[in-house]
C-alpha cells in the first residue's frame, strides 16, 4: 500500500544513540536515517535521546530549549533534574531533542555497569514523556528502540495514564539485538517508582529476582519490529531468542521483519570523500587504486592477484571472531591472500587478532580501534568482506559490501540471509559466498570459494555488478515503516 501524501504522521522516536551524535553500533546509523527519511516525507518525526558528555558539541551545536525549564523527576528516594537541548540531524529538519542530567549521562562511555545504569535509562523514558506534556505534542507512535526504551509503554498505562494527551498513542519496539536486554535485579523496580505497578512486569522474572527492560517492552508495546525477516523468524526459536522466544511466539502476529536501509549518501564509492579514488560500476578499475592505498597504508605489499579480504566489526562473540583463529591459520597456509582487520571489543578476541598478527605479518593487518575513514577505505580497498556472525540481527556492512562491489563472505543468519545472495556457476547469479555452519569448516568452505572464483576476472567482475546493482536504500525501506505505522493509526 503506498501512503497518500495526506497522510503525515507525528512520530516521538526515542532511542539511546544517534548518529553522528553518538554511537556504538547500527542502531546509531538506523535512528539516522529513520529521522533523516521519515522528515524528508513530511513527517512530523522528533528524536529524543541523551546528552552524553561525548557529544561533541562544538562540531554540532546545539540550543538549549529555553520554553522548558530545569524539570524534577523522583526515582525512588532520589530527585533527578534535567533540561532539554535541540538539535536537528544533518542533512534534514528532523528535530533531536537531547536530555541534559549530566549526573546521569556524563560518564567515560553510553553504556556502562554502573549500578545506577537502570536509572539513566529508566529516566530517558519519562523525561521522552514529560517533554511531550511541557510541549503538548502528542506523537501518534512512540517508535521506541532496544532494551534503553522498554519500560515507556508501561510508564505511558501506569503513572502517565492520566494524562488525556497519550490516549491516542500507540508504541512500537524495534529490537536491534535482542542479545542486550536490559537485565536488573527485582529490587531496582522502587527506584524506577514502579514498585505500585509490579503486575505490568513478568511475574517469572521478578519471582526470580530479575526485571527486564526488553521483555517489559515486548509485553506492552502495541506492535514489534526487527531489522530483517529472517532475525523475526529467528528470534521466536530457542537457538536465537535469547530467553524471550516465548513471549515473541505469544505476539508472532504482531512481529514483523523490516530490513535496514543504507544511506547511500554516506556510503558511494561514486562520492565518498574519505575514499582515495572514486568509482562506479563503470569505472571499476579505479577500485584498484583504493586496494593499493590501503595496503600500502597498513604497510602491506600491494598485488592486483592477491585476493584482500577485509573486516570492519566490533569484536563480539556474535560476530564470529572466534572462527578467525583455526580458520585464519588455515587459509593463509592454502592461499595466496591478504586480511585487513579493523575492530575492538573484548579484550581477549583483541588478543587472539594480535597473536594472529604476530605470527602472519606479511599477510595480515589488525588495527584496533573505531576510525570511521578506515572503514570507508576498507569498503573501497578490499576484493572480499568478511562477516561469519554467529547471529546478525541485519547488520550493515555485507550492504555497504554489496554497493562497493566488494564481495560479501557471510554466514546465513539474520540480515545477512536476506542481503547476500550465493554465487551459482551454472546460473552466474549471485552477489556473494554464504555458508550455513557455524564452523571453521563452514567459513572456509565460502572463503576458498570465493578466492577460487577471484582467479576468473571476468565472473568476478560480474558478480561485482550484481552486487552493485542492488538497492537497499532507505528511501526504499522506509515505505515499509510508513505502512506499518498507519496501519497501527487505523486500528
Ligand atoms: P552492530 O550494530 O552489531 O555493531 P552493524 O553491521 O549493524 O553491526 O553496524 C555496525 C556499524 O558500526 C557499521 O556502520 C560499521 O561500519 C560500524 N563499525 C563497527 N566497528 C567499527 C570500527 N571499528 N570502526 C569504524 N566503524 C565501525
Amino acid at each position: 500500500m503506498e501512503l497518500k501524501s495526506a497522510s503525515k504522521m507525528k512520530i516521538g522516536f526515542i532511542s539511546s544513540e544517534i548518529y553522528p551524535f553518538s554511537k556504538t553500533g547500527g542502531l546509531a546509523d538506523v535512528a539516522f536515517a529513520l529521522g533523516k527519511y521519515l522528515a524528508i516525507n513530511g513527517h512530523d518525526i522528533r528524536l529524543i535521546t541523551p546528552l552524553y558528555s561525548s557529544i561533541d558539541t562544538k562540531r554540532y551545536p546545539l540550543k538549549r530549549l529555553k520554553e522548558i525549564t530545569e524539570v524534577n523527576l523522583w526515582f525512588g528516594s532520589q530527585k533527578y533534574s534535567f533540561t532539554v537541548y535541540i538539535g536537528l540531524i544533518p542533512q534534514s529538519k528532523a528535530m533531536i531533542y537531547f536530555i541534559h542530567c549530566p549526573v546521569l549521562y556524563d560518564r567515560g562511555a553510553l553504556y556502562t555497569n554502573d549500578p545506577d545504569e537502570h536509572i539513566r535509562f529508566g529516566l530517558l523514558n519519562r523525561a521522552a514523556l514529560e517533554l511531550c506534556q511541557k510541549l503538548q505534542w502528542s506523537p501518534d507512535i512512540f517508535h521506541l528502540n532496544d532494551w534503553q526504551t522498554g519500560l515507556l509503554p508501561v510508564y505511558l498505562k501506569t503513572i502517565y495514564n492520566w494524562d488525556r494527551l497519550f490516549d491516542q498513542c500507540r508504541t512500537v519496539m524495534t529490537i536491534h539485538n535482542i542479545g542486550y536486554q536490559g537485565r536488573f535485579k527485582a529490587h531496582v523496580i522502587n527506584d524506577l517508582s514502579l514498585s505500585e505497578y509490579h503486575q505490568w512486569f513478568d511475574s517469572s522474572d521478578l519471582y526470580h529476582g530479575h526485571l527486564n527492560f526488553l521483555r517489559t517492552g515486548l509485553l506492552h508495546a502495541d506492535k514489534i519490529t526487527t531489522v530483517s525477516e529472517t532475525y523475526a523468524r529467528e528470534i521466536q526459536t530457542a537457538d536465537f531468542g535469547e530467553g524471550l522466544q516465548d513471549i515473541l511466539q505469544g505476539r508472532a502476529q504482531d512481529l514483523v521483519g523490516i530490513l535496514n536501509g543504507v544511506d547511500y549518501e554516506t556510503w558511494n564509492p561514486q562520492t565518498d570523500p574519505w575514499i582515495s579514488k572514486k568509482y562506479s560500476i563503470n569505472r571499476l578499475k579505479d577500485k584498484k587504486e583504493n586496494k593499493k592505498f590501503l595496503v600500502e597504508r597498513l604497510g602491506l605489499s600491494y598485488s592486483k592477484n592477491t585476493p584482500l579480504i577485509g573486516m570492519v566489526t566490533r569484536l563480539a562473540g556474535q560476530k564470529g571472531i572466534e572462527l578467525l583463529d583455526g580458520g585464519l591459520q588455515r587459509l593463509f597456509a592454502e592461499h595466496d591472500v591478504q586480511l585487513i582487520i579493523l575492530g575492538s571489543g573484548e579484550q581477549h578476541f583483541e588478543r587472539v587478532l594480535y597473536q594472529l598478527q604476530l605470527s602472519y605479518p606479511r599477510q595480515m593487518v589488525f588495527y584496533r580501534g573505531y576510525d570511521t575513514e578506515l572503514s570507508h577505505q576498507i569498503e573501497a580497498g578490499a576484493d572480499i568482506f568478511l562477516m561469519p556472525s554467529k547471529y546478525e540481527p541485519c547488520g550493515l556492512n555485507q550492504i555497504y559490501s554489496l554497493k562497493y562491489g566488494t564481495v560479501p563472505v557471510v554466514r546465513k543468519t539474520g540480515g545477512l540471509a536476506d542481503t547476500v545472495d550465493l554465487y551459482d556457476w551454472k546460473t552466474q547469479k549471485g552477489t556473494g559466498f554464504v555458508f550455513e555452519h557455524f564452523s571453521i569448516k563452514g567459513m572456509y568452505w565460502a572463503l576458498d570459494y570465493a578466492i577460487n572464483t577471484f582467479k576468473y576476472p571476468e565472473i568476478w567482475k560480474k558478480i561485482m555488478k550484481q552486487a552493485m546493482n542492488k538497492d537497499f536504500s532507505w528511501q526504499k525501506q522506509i515505505k515499509h515503516y510508513e505502512n506499518l505505522f498507519e496501519s497501527i493509526i487505523q486500528e
